[in-house]
């Protein structure tokens, strides 16, 4: 089978495209310009014509993936910007909407083989202020009512998790209105923060994706390392569009309050741990001296587990740990000179 992966050359989705011509299907993967994917023509060279590339200049154009869906089996979408030097929020939301709209009303358009489109959303349209875990039901509406009251002013990462929230939204309410004429199903995967190696091209550290950058800086640079999020392992991510794409589904399900008080599994797949900055640092093998070390078991707040029983009893993900995610990351810092 084929798979489009739009938006290749970014952390993510680099991990998801080795993920599938690992387990050999055939890939094409969307990018911006030819510039941005002379680097994955060296990455994947080795699949020789099991990877390609199209050049998709605008996600946002009308008609924007016309040709990219032409012939593949399944579209893996992860184009979207992440970072937090939005000023108008749109900067965020337009891309992420109106790219996910785009791709979704190219595949109904031409994407006969199409069977399924993950869509890479993300933890953040999830985070709620609940005491209980994390579950697929949730949505972040704070963030949303933040940007809404606030615009410009609001703070970044509710300018960040409001895109997700309306990009997801969005793939949910296209699939609800065209799913008795469309041949394919949708699964939304929330990752949270995430964290490994990279292969997609990064010249030095300033360079990192927002997620990686901060990781570097948890290890690289002084400052309190007390506060945390949510992570998993970019290439459990990776794993997990291949698991999303190969593994049979339970029929589609609306994410409604009913639906919820039912008990019904959703295909909207969370998973990762919870962490501190600091529970990084004391995850890193003794032998590497160069980086900070902060307040070794000195932490200030986790947030609320998330629920991964769908991810690993649905897609059978087995996540990475923290050490090994750690060392792997290090190792790759080292490898790339960027400490010694
Ligand atoms: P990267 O910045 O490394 O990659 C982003 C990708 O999206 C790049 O291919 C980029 O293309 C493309 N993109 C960004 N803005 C636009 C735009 N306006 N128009 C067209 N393409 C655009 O980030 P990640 O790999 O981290 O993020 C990939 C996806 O994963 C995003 O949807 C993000 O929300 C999601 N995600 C990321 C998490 C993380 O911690 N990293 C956690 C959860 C979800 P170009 O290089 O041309 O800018």
């Amino acid at each position: 089978g084929k798979v489009l992966v739009s938006g290749a050359n970014g952390f993510v989705a680099t991990w998801v495209v080795k993920s599938f011509l690992d387990a050999g299907f055939s890939v094409r993967g969307t990018v911006r310009s030819a510039e941005k994917g002379q680097h994955l023509e060296t990455v994947f060279g080795l699949f020789g014509d099991k990877f390609e590339l199209i050049i998709v200049p605008d996600i946002t154009a009308t008609g924007a993936f016309d040709e990219a869906v032409k012939g593949v089996d399944a579209i893996a979408h992860t184009a979207s910007p992440f970072h937090f030097a939005a000023n108008d929020p749109a900067e965020l939301s337009e891309p992420a909407v109106n790219g996910t709209v785009e791709m979704l009303e190219s595949a109904r358009k031409y994407g006969r083989n199409v069977k399924r489109i993950v869509i890479n959303s993300s933890a953040v349209a999830m985070l709620t202020a609940k005491d209980e875990p994390l579950d697929e039901y949730d949505w972040n509406n704070g963030a949303v009512q933040a940007v809404t009251e606030n615009g410009a002013v609001a703070g970044n990462f509710d300018k960040y998790s409001n895109s997700k929230v309306l990009a997801e939204r969005s793939a949910w309410e296209f699939f609800d209105k065209y799913k008795n004429e469309i041949g394919w199903d949708i699964v939304a995967l929330n990752p949270p923060l995430t964290l490994g190696p990279v292969i997609h091209e990064v010249p030095s550290p300033a360079e990192l994706n927002t997620s990686t950058q901060m990781m570097f800086n948890a290890f690289t640079t002084e400052g309190s390392k007390t506060g945390g999020g949510h992570w998993v392992n970019v290439k459990d991510v990776g794993h997990a569009h291949l698991l999303a794409i190969t593994t049979e589904l339970p029929p589609y399900v609306p994410l409604s309050a009913a639906n919820k008080a039912e008990g019904k599994n959703v295909n909207r797949i969370l998973g990762g741990y919870r962490f501190a900055w600091q529970d990084m640092l004391d995850a890193a093998p003794a032998e590497a001296t160069y980086y900070q070390k902060g307040r070794p078991g000195i932490i200030a707040s986790r947030p609320r587990h998330m629920d991964p029983r769908r991810a690993q009893e649905v897609l059978a993900i087995k996540f990475t740990s923290i050490q090994d995610t750690v060392r792997e990351t290090l190792a790759d810092y080292e490898v790339k000179g960027w400490v010694k």
